[in-house]
Protein backbone atom coordinates (compact mmCIF):
# COMPACT_ATOMS: atom_id res chain seq x y z
CA UNK A 1 0.00 0.00 0.00
CA UNK A 2 1.15 3.52 -0.96
CA UNK A 3 1.32 5.40 1.84
CA UNK A 4 0.93 9.26 1.38
CA UNK A 5 2.67 12.15 2.91
CA UNK A 6 0.39 14.12 5.16
CA UNK A 7 3.41 17.00 5.92
CA UNK A 8 1.46 19.05 3.66
CA UNK A 9 4.40 20.79 1.54
CA UNK A 10 3.01 24.24 0.86
CA UNK A 11 2.97 24.56 5.19
CA UNK A 12 6.00 23.31 5.57
CA UNK A 13 8.85 26.08 6.59
CA UNK A 14 8.18 29.37 6.75
CA UNK A 15 5.25 30.35 9.48
CA UNK A 16 2.22 33.48 9.01
CA UNK A 17 2.48 36.18 11.56
CA UNK A 18 -0.96 34.55 12.72
CA UNK A 19 0.77 31.13 12.98
CA UNK A 20 3.61 33.26 15.11
CA UNK A 21 1.00 34.92 17.74
CA UNK A 22 -0.41 31.42 17.74
CA UNK A 23 3.24 29.63 18.73
CA UNK A 24 4.59 32.04 21.41
CA UNK A 25 1.39 31.57 23.25
CA UNK A 26 3.23 28.38 23.92
CA UNK A 27 6.68 29.74 24.14
CA UNK A 28 8.24 31.04 27.21
CA UNK A 29 10.38 33.51 25.28
CA UNK A 30 9.17 35.22 21.98
CA UNK A 31 10.30 33.31 18.82
CA UNK A 32 11.03 34.96 15.63
CA UNK A 33 9.84 33.04 12.47
CA UNK A 34 13.18 32.29 11.63
CA UNK A 35 14.03 30.84 14.83
CA UNK A 36 10.72 28.16 14.17
CA UNK A 37 9.70 25.43 11.61
CA UNK A 38 6.42 24.56 10.98
CA UNK A 39 4.67 22.06 8.84
CA UNK A 40 0.83 20.39 9.32
CA UNK A 41 0.05 16.82 9.56
CA UNK A 42 -3.05 15.21 9.05
CA UNK A 43 -3.58 13.34 12.50
CA UNK A 44 -6.57 11.23 12.09
CA UNK A 45 -9.77 10.51 9.88
CA UNK A 46 -13.24 9.07 9.88
CA UNK A 47 -11.92 5.85 7.64
CA UNK A 48 -11.94 1.84 9.05
CA UNK A 49 -8.38 1.73 10.02
CA UNK A 50 -6.32 -1.84 10.14
CA UNK A 51 -7.73 -2.71 13.21
CA UNK A 52 -11.47 -2.15 12.18
CA UNK A 53 -12.21 0.79 13.66
CA UNK A 54 -12.90 3.97 12.86
CA UNK A 55 -13.40 7.64 14.25
CA UNK A 56 -16.53 9.33 13.50
CA UNK A 57 -17.64 13.13 12.89
CA UNK A 58 -18.07 13.88 16.80
CA UNK A 59 -14.92 12.16 17.48
CA UNK A 60 -12.92 13.84 15.07
CA UNK A 61 -14.55 16.81 16.77
CA UNK A 62 -13.69 16.57 20.02
CA UNK A 63 -10.16 15.66 18.85
CA UNK A 64 -9.49 18.97 17.16
CA UNK A 65 -10.61 20.94 20.36
CA UNK A 66 -8.01 18.00 22.51
CA UNK A 67 -5.12 18.05 20.52
CA UNK A 68 -4.76 21.86 20.79
CA UNK A 69 -1.14 22.39 22.40
CA UNK A 70 -0.28 18.39 22.44
CA UNK A 71 3.36 17.47 21.23
CA UNK A 72 4.38 15.71 18.83
CA UNK A 73 7.02 12.91 19.40
CA UNK A 74 8.96 9.99 17.51
CA UNK A 75 7.77 6.66 18.10
CA UNK A 76 5.98 7.53 20.92
CA UNK A 77 8.81 7.55 23.29
CA UNK A 78 9.66 10.14 25.36
CA UNK A 79 13.22 9.44 25.39
CA UNK A 80 13.04 11.62 22.32
CA UNK A 81 11.80 14.23 23.93
CA UNK A 82 15.10 16.56 22.79
CA UNK A 83 13.04 16.22 19.16
CA UNK A 84 9.54 17.32 20.13
CA UNK A 85 7.07 19.42 18.27
CA UNK A 86 4.26 21.19 19.21
CA UNK A 87 0.75 21.46 17.98
CA UNK A 88 -0.69 25.32 17.95
CA UNK A 89 -3.64 24.79 15.63
CA UNK A 90 -6.22 21.93 14.30
CA UNK A 91 -9.00 21.81 12.08
CA UNK A 92 -11.78 19.66 11.43
CA UNK A 93 -12.22 19.07 7.46
CA UNK A 94 -14.43 17.44 5.14
CA UNK A 95 -12.88 16.30 2.03
CA UNK A 96 -16.16 15.93 -0.33
CA UNK A 97 -14.17 14.68 -3.65
CA UNK A 98 -12.40 11.59 -1.72
CA UNK A 99 -14.42 8.64 0.04
CA UNK A 100 -13.82 6.17 2.90
CA UNK A 101 -13.78 2.88 2.39
CA UNK A 102 -17.37 2.07 3.01
CA UNK A 103 -18.36 5.14 0.76
CA UNK A 104 -18.78 7.64 3.37
CA UNK A 105 -17.54 11.39 2.73
CA UNK A 106 -13.71 11.63 4.03
CA UNK A 107 -13.51 13.73 7.21
CA UNK A 108 -10.05 14.63 8.89
CA UNK A 109 -8.10 15.85 11.25
CA UNK A 110 -5.36 18.38 10.24
CA UNK A 111 -2.56 19.74 12.67
CA UNK A 112 0.02 22.56 12.05
CA UNK A 113 3.12 21.95 14.69
CA UNK A 114 6.16 23.96 15.02
CA UNK A 115 9.58 22.87 16.22
CA UNK A 116 12.58 25.37 17.37
CA UNK A 117 15.33 25.12 14.87
CA UNK A 118 18.11 24.58 16.78
CA UNK A 119 21.38 21.27 15.96
CA UNK A 120 19.20 18.66 17.99
CA UNK A 121 16.48 19.28 15.32
CA UNK A 122 17.83 19.28 12.82
CA UNK A 123 17.68 15.77 11.37
CA UNK A 124 14.13 15.42 12.08
CA UNK A 125 13.70 18.94 10.25
CA UNK A 126 15.51 17.19 7.25
CA UNK A 127 13.35 13.83 7.53
CA UNK A 128 10.02 15.95 7.36
CA UNK A 129 11.15 18.31 4.67
CA UNK A 130 12.22 15.18 2.37
CA UNK A 131 9.12 13.31 3.30
CA UNK A 132 10.90 11.00 4.98
CA UNK A 133 9.22 11.91 8.58
CA UNK A 134 5.51 11.80 7.03
CA UNK A 135 3.27 8.74 9.68
CA UNK A 136 1.70 10.15 12.59
CA UNK A 137 -0.26 8.29 15.02
CA UNK A 138 -2.38 9.60 17.64
CA UNK A 139 -2.87 8.68 21.17
CA UNK A 140 -5.69 9.13 22.82
CA UNK A 141 -8.56 8.17 24.99
CA UNK A 142 -11.99 6.72 23.83
CA UNK A 143 -14.79 6.01 26.24
CA UNK A 144 -16.43 3.28 24.37
CA UNK A 145 -16.71 1.45 20.87
CA UNK A 146 -19.87 1.05 18.80
CA UNK A 147 -20.12 -2.06 17.11
CA UNK A 148 -21.06 -1.58 13.26
CA UNK A 149 -23.33 -4.64 12.83
CA UNK A 150 -25.49 -4.31 16.20
CA UNK A 151 -24.65 -0.72 17.10
CA UNK A 152 -24.31 -1.39 20.77
CA UNK A 153 -21.03 -0.54 22.69
CA UNK A 154 -21.05 -4.45 24.32
CA UNK A 155 -21.37 -6.99 22.01
CA UNK A 156 -20.11 -9.96 20.91
CA UNK A 157 -19.36 -9.38 17.51
CA UNK A 158 -15.73 -9.46 16.71
CA UNK A 159 -14.22 -6.38 14.62
CA UNK A 160 -12.56 -7.71 11.36
CA UNK A 161 -14.90 -10.25 11.59
CA UNK A 162 -17.71 -10.86 8.43
CA UNK A 163 -21.51 -11.34 9.63
CA UNK A 164 -23.73 -11.94 6.50
CA UNK A 165 -21.35 -10.37 4.27
CA UNK A 166 -20.79 -7.24 6.13
CA UNK A 167 -17.42 -6.91 7.72
CA UNK A 168 -17.72 -5.95 11.57
CA UNK A 169 -15.89 -2.66 12.80
CA UNK A 170 -16.26 -0.89 16.16
CA UNK A 171 -16.93 3.39 16.09
CA UNK A 172 -14.72 4.95 18.61
CA UNK A 173 -16.76 7.53 20.67
CA UNK A 174 -17.00 9.55 23.34
CA UNK A 175 -13.09 10.51 23.66
CA UNK A 176 -12.11 11.83 26.89
CA UNK A 177 -8.65 12.45 26.16
CA UNK A 178 -5.87 13.30 23.15
CA UNK A 179 -2.19 12.67 24.91
CA UNK A 180 0.07 13.14 21.93
CA UNK A 181 0.98 12.12 18.60
CA UNK A 182 3.79 10.27 17.09
CA UNK A 183 6.12 10.09 14.04
CA UNK A 184 5.77 6.14 13.34
CA UNK A 185 7.22 3.86 10.99
CA UNK A 186 4.22 1.44 10.83
CA UNK A 187 1.03 3.24 9.61
CA UNK A 188 -2.20 1.65 10.23
CA UNK A 189 -5.01 4.17 8.83
CA UNK A 190 -5.83 3.25 5.34
CA UNK A 191 -5.84 6.83 3.53
CA UNK A 192 -4.01 8.99 6.10
CA UNK A 193 -0.80 7.08 6.31
CA UNK A 194 -1.32 7.54 9.88
CA UNK A 195 -1.42 4.82 12.59
CA UNK A 196 -2.70 5.09 16.67
CA UNK A 197 -1.89 3.82 19.51
CA UNK A 198 -4.97 4.24 21.96
CA UNK A 199 -5.38 4.96 25.41
CA UNK A 200 -8.55 3.33 25.27
CA UNK A 201 -10.01 3.49 28.85
CA UNK A 202 -12.05 0.36 28.63
CA UNK A 203 -14.77 -1.43 30.39
CA UNK A 204 -13.71 -4.11 32.56
CA UNK A 205 -16.38 -6.25 30.79
CA UNK A 206 -14.17 -4.71 27.93
CA UNK A 207 -10.94 -5.65 29.43
CA UNK A 208 -12.12 -9.53 30.38
CA UNK A 209 -13.34 -9.74 27.02
CA UNK A 210 -9.94 -8.75 25.65
CA UNK A 211 -8.42 -11.64 27.53
CA UNK A 212 -10.24 -13.96 26.58
CA UNK A 213 -10.41 -13.21 22.59
CA UNK A 214 -7.09 -11.32 21.62
CA UNK A 215 -3.29 -12.73 21.28
CA UNK A 216 -2.07 -10.14 22.83
CA UNK A 217 -3.54 -6.99 24.84
CA UNK A 218 -2.38 -3.59 25.63
CA UNK A 219 -3.39 -2.02 28.62
CA UNK A 220 -2.89 2.07 29.79
CA UNK A 221 -2.62 3.01 33.22
CA UNK A 222 -5.86 3.54 34.08
CA UNK A 223 -7.00 0.43 32.77
CA UNK A 224 -4.49 -1.68 34.91
CA UNK A 225 -5.44 0.05 38.00
CA UNK A 226 -9.01 -1.06 37.24
CA UNK A 227 -8.11 -4.48 36.92
CA UNK A 228 -6.35 -4.51 39.66
CA UNK A 229 -9.09 -2.96 41.72
CA UNK A 230 -11.42 -5.51 40.36
CA UNK A 231 -9.06 -8.13 41.45
CA UNK A 232 -8.61 -6.95 44.82
CA UNK A 233 -12.58 -7.16 44.99
CA UNK A 234 -12.33 -10.80 43.74
CA UNK A 235 -9.77 -11.66 46.58
CA UNK A 236 -12.57 -10.09 49.24
CA UNK A 237 -15.23 -11.72 47.69
CA UNK A 238 -13.34 -14.79 47.40
CA UNK A 239 -12.60 -14.52 51.84
CA UNK A 240 -16.08 -13.75 52.23
CA UNK A 241 -17.54 -16.99 50.28
CA UNK A 242 -14.90 -18.82 52.15
CA UNK A 243 -15.74 -17.70 55.81
CA UNK A 244 -19.86 -18.40 54.80
CA UNK A 245 -18.92 -21.97 53.41
CA UNK A 246 -17.02 -22.92 56.63
CA UNK A 247 -20.36 -21.11 58.28
CA UNK A 248 -22.47 -23.62 55.93
CA UNK A 249 -20.17 -26.72 56.72
CA UNK A 250 -20.29 -25.93 60.66
CA UNK A 251 -24.10 -25.63 60.10
CA UNK A 252 -24.51 -28.73 58.52
CA UNK A 253 -22.31 -31.01 60.74
CA UNK A 254 -24.74 -30.07 63.76
CA UNK A 255 -27.64 -30.69 61.72
CA UNK A 256 -26.32 -34.23 60.91
CA UNK A 257 -25.60 -34.33 64.39
CA UNK A 258 -29.09 -33.78 65.07
CA UNK A 259 -30.94 -35.47 62.40
CA UNK A 260 -28.78 -38.60 61.78
CA UNK A 261 -27.01 -38.86 65.00
CA UNK A 262 -25.57 -42.58 64.06
CA UNK A 263 -23.80 -41.28 61.22
CA UNK A 264 -19.87 -40.93 61.72
CA UNK A 265 -17.96 -37.33 61.66
CA UNK A 266 -15.21 -38.32 59.10
CA UNK A 267 -18.30 -39.80 56.91
CA UNK A 268 -19.79 -36.19 56.77
CA UNK A 269 -16.94 -34.76 56.00
CA UNK A 270 -16.51 -36.66 53.05
CA UNK A 271 -20.16 -35.74 52.33
CA UNK A 272 -19.50 -32.26 52.78
CA UNK A 273 -16.17 -31.42 51.43
CA UNK A 274 -17.25 -31.76 47.28
CA UNK A 275 -20.70 -29.63 47.45
CA UNK A 276 -21.23 -26.26 46.39
CA UNK A 277 -21.92 -23.68 48.84
CA UNK A 278 -25.53 -23.72 46.67
CA UNK A 279 -25.81 -27.45 47.27
CA UNK A 280 -24.48 -27.22 50.89
CA UNK A 281 -27.27 -23.96 51.80
CA UNK A 282 -30.22 -27.10 50.51
CA UNK A 283 -28.85 -29.87 52.46
CA UNK A 284 -28.55 -27.58 55.76
CA UNK A 285 -31.86 -26.19 55.03
CA UNK A 286 -33.06 -30.12 55.05
CA UNK A 287 -31.14 -31.34 57.85
CA UNK A 288 -32.57 -28.74 59.42
CA UNK A 289 -36.21 -29.18 58.65
CA UNK A 290 -35.00 -33.22 59.37
CA UNK A 291 -33.81 -32.52 63.18
CA UNK A 292 -36.81 -30.38 64.39
CA UNK A 293 -39.04 -33.60 63.65
CA UNK A 294 -36.60 -35.39 65.69
CA UNK A 295 -36.10 -32.44 68.47
CA UNK A 296 -39.13 -30.26 69.58
CA UNK A 297 -37.71 -26.85 70.07
CA UNK A 298 -36.07 -25.90 73.22
CA UNK A 299 -39.28 -23.10 74.25
CA UNK A 300 -41.70 -25.69 73.48
CA UNK A 301 -40.17 -27.89 76.32
CA UNK A 302 -39.78 -25.46 78.31
CA UNK A 303 -43.32 -24.11 78.28
CA UNK A 304 -44.95 -27.89 78.91
CA UNK A 305 -42.66 -28.19 81.61
CA UNK A 306 -44.03 -24.90 83.14
CA UNK A 307 -47.59 -26.41 82.42
CA UNK A 308 -47.04 -29.37 83.99
CA UNK A 309 -45.62 -27.37 87.25
CA UNK A 310 -48.30 -24.78 87.36
CA UNK A 311 -51.19 -27.76 87.56
CA UNK A 312 -49.21 -29.88 89.94
CA UNK A 313 -48.57 -27.04 92.36
CA UNK A 314 -52.73 -26.34 92.24
CA UNK A 315 -53.53 -30.15 93.00
CA UNK A 316 -50.40 -29.63 96.26
CA UNK A 317 -51.88 -30.64 99.52
ZN1 LIG B 1 -22.29 -6.05 17.84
Amino acid sequence: MIKKSYVTENQVGVPTDEDMSLINGYSLKTLTKDEIFCFSVILCDNDIDRDFERFNEESLKKLESLFVGKTGILNHSMKSEDQTCRTYKTQFLVDNDKRTADGQPYMYLKAWCYTVRSEKNESLIKDIESGIKKEVSVSCASGSRICSICGKPHCSHIQGKTYDGEVCYKTLVDITDAYEWSFVAVPAQRQAGVTKSFKKEKSMENILKSIREEKSLTLNEKDLKKLSDYMDSLKEKSLDGEKYREALVTDAKKNFALALPSIEENCVDDILKNLSSETLEALCTSLEKQAKKILPPVSQLYVEEKTNDTSNNEFKF
